[in-house]
Parts: structure tokens; sequence; C-alpha cells
């Protein structure tokens, strides 16, 4: 095995400073500043796998923009540190509860990329004072196994898949050995930033945990990659169904065509594309969002055009919990019938029973 196709040492070898980034990609002074100014702020490392994937000459390269800090995370943005208000909805350190049935549990703060547009880039991810000890997962366990109305809990953080091999097993037995839980699901990454880390072994664990989903986060279709494809083969093999949230990022993926090849990409790896974020309103990431027309108006451009499976819904995540964001396809209402437009432009009424 190569060195590069191992986990850990793409994990030992990450990026973290403009000079080594500079064997990947060409820089310019100003982008060298911005990195040395930003990352002081905010956490940055890149995989080496990653950091091949972009384009070096290219400013403008969906990879770069998702990777490499920029001076643009430091303007006075009026992006607030935790706009989904994420502490007070957490009754215990480690989990966050809004709905009745569900929680997501955030066992580790690490990731093998750090993204420019992570959601807790502020409050958590990447930050070493946050204390994700043995005792708060186990306060986490404890809460989930008293609320027995939670059936679904959901593994975040950062990247569950970071722990070692027995620690995963060990997390995942802990929950599943809670019998009001019946799915558990991961989110993760890794698939696409360090698609290495899916190994046999891994998926062995895996398998004894089932009903396990996995949703991961591909933005654009440049990381739709052979390497990412593999990882994704190995745990669809495993019987992991493969769900894929996307964040909606100007000037990476807020366009018809790019979302598009994103989702028939994912369908083509046995990844089904579920959501879509609009980019929060945070501290540090005002340069990513883009006007909630337009997510509107991608997801009308999908709708129909491709097939219904490879539709992810358009949602916005607030304080109370995930909301769609879909144009309506009824126009009017006429005595019994209903008008409604189609995905190609025509107008059909059907009778509407009073
Ligand atoms: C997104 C989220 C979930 C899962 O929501 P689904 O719509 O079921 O995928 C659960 N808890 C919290 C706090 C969330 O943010
Ligand atoms: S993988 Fe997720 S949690 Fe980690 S930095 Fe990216 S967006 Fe944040």
């Amino acid at each position: 095995m190569a060195a590069d196709a191992d986990w850990k040492w793409q994990l030992a070898n990450r990026i973290t400073t403009a000079g080594q980034l500079g064997e990947y990609i060409d820089l310019t002074d100003e982008e060298i500043l911005g990195i040395e100014a930003a990352s002081e702020r905010f956490h940055w490392a890149v995989t080496p796998y990653y950091a091949g994937l972009m384009d070096r000459h290219s400013r403008t390269c969906p990879i770069r923009l998702q990777a490499v800090p920029s001076a643009l995370e430091l303007r006075d943005d009026h992006g607030i540190a935790d706009p989904l208000t994420e502490n007070e909805n957490s009754p215990v350190a480690l989990i966050i509860h809004v709905y009745p049935d569900r929680v997501a549990f955030m066992i580790g703060n690490r990731c093998p990329v750090y993204c420019r547009h992570c959601l807790r880039k502020e409050t958590m991810v990447g930050k070493p004072d946050v204390n994700f000890s043995e005792e708060k997962i186990r306060e986490g366990l404890d809460y989930i196994r008293a609320h027995p109305r939670i059936r679904d809990v959901l593994l975040t953080g950062g990247d569950p898949l970071l722990f070692p091999d027995e620690r995963l097993d060990e997390i995942l037995s802990s929950v599943r050995a809670i019998p009001t839980v019946e799915v558990v699901r991961i989110g993760t990454r890794a698939p696409v930033t360090l698609p290495q880390r899916i190994t046999p072994e891994l998926c062995g664990i895996l398998a004894r945990h089932h009903p396990l989903y996995i949703n991961t986060q591909f933005n654009h279709p440049a990381e739709i990659t052979p390497e990412a494809g593999r990882a994704c083969a190995m745990l669809a093999d495993t019987g992991i169904p493969l769900g894929n949230q996307s964040v909606l990022l100007r000037g990476i993926n807020d366009d018809v065509q790019v979302m598009r090849g994103l989702c028939t990409g994912l369908m083509r790896i046995r990844v089904r594309p579920y959501y879509y974020y609009q980019c929060q309103n945070l501290t540090g990431t005002s340069h990513f969002r883009t006007a909630i027309e337009r997510g509107v108006e991608i997801q009308e451009s999908l709708q129909g055009h491709i097939s219904g499976l490879a539709v992810p819904k358009y949602v916005l995540d607030t304080p109370y919990g995930k909301v769609p964001l879909a144009a309506s396809y009824v126009i009017g209402r006429e005595d019994d019938e209903v008008v409604v437009r189609t995905w190609n432009g025509r107008t059909w009424r059907e009778h509407n029973p009073l």
C-alpha cells in the first residue's frame, strides 16, 4: 500500500501552513496573508488528498474555496457565533435536542479538513478548549437513556470517523445498547476529505450496528473522485444507506449545472442527495451566502429535470428545526379545481373535492 493510501498518514501529514500549501497551489501574497490572519482565529488543516484535488492555478477552484482560509472570514459581517442557539438547545454538553424523537450527539470536535463554511467553526469544531471527555460522552448516553422518546441518534461533531476503530465500536455499542434507540446515523465528511478512512476493518465494525445510516457532505462534482467512489461503494456494500447533505455555497455550487452534476454524480456512487442547506448567518461565512430565492430557483431547476431520487430538499436550519424552502407548484384554486404548474412550465387543472 502506498503511504498516502493510509488514513493515518493523511492525518499526520496534513497541510497547516501557507508554505506547505504552496506545494499544491500557486498562492498570491494576498492569499498568504489571508491564510495567516484567518487561521489565527479559525482552525485550519487540509489532508494531502483533498489538497491534491485543488486546481493549481485557479483562485476560484471549488475545493480551494472550501478549504483554504481567507481574509474574508475576518470581515465584520454581522454574523453570529451560534446562529442555531445550539448552546440553548443543549441539555447536556454534547447533545442538541430540538426534535422530540431524535438528537444530535456531538462526540468529537476534530475533522480531517476544517471547512471554511463550517456551522460550528466558532463554537467548537477544531477548538482545543472544548472538553470532549469520556465523561461528557457518558453524560450524553445517560441523557439518551433517560429520554425513551429518542429513537434516532445522529452522531456528529466534528467527524465521528476520526475516532480509532475500537473506540468508535465502543461508542456505537453503547448507543445500540439503549433499547429505545432504533436508528443510528453518522454524519461524516470522511468520504469527501479522507476517503482512505473507509477501510474493510471499519466497515466490519459498522456492519455490527445496523440499522445504521451515513450522511456525508459532497458540495461539488469535483469531489466525486475514484477514491470517494470507492469509499462510498464499500459503505454501501456494508448495507449502509448513504445520504448527502450539501451546503449551498456562493461561487461553489449556487449554479444549476453544478448542482445537477453533483446530484446525478452522487447517484452514480450510490449516495442519495438528501438536503442542501442555506448557509447560516454565521460569523466568518458571509462570503459564502446566497439569497434564499436563488436556492429556491436551483430547487426548481432540479425538480423534474433529473431523477426524483436525485433531488435533495432545500432547507434552512433554525433554532426550532429545519424548514423546507420550496416554491409552491399550486398556483391557484378555482371552484372545485386546483391549478398547478409543472416542472416544464405547463399548467394543469385538477379536480379537487371540497
Ligand atoms: C438536522 C438535525 C437532526 C436531524 O434532522 P432530520 O431532518 O431528521 O435529518 C436532528 N437534530 C438536530 C439538532 C438537527 O440539527
Ligand atoms: S466536516 Fe462538518 S463539522 Fe467538520 S469542519 Fe466541515 S462542516 Fe464543520
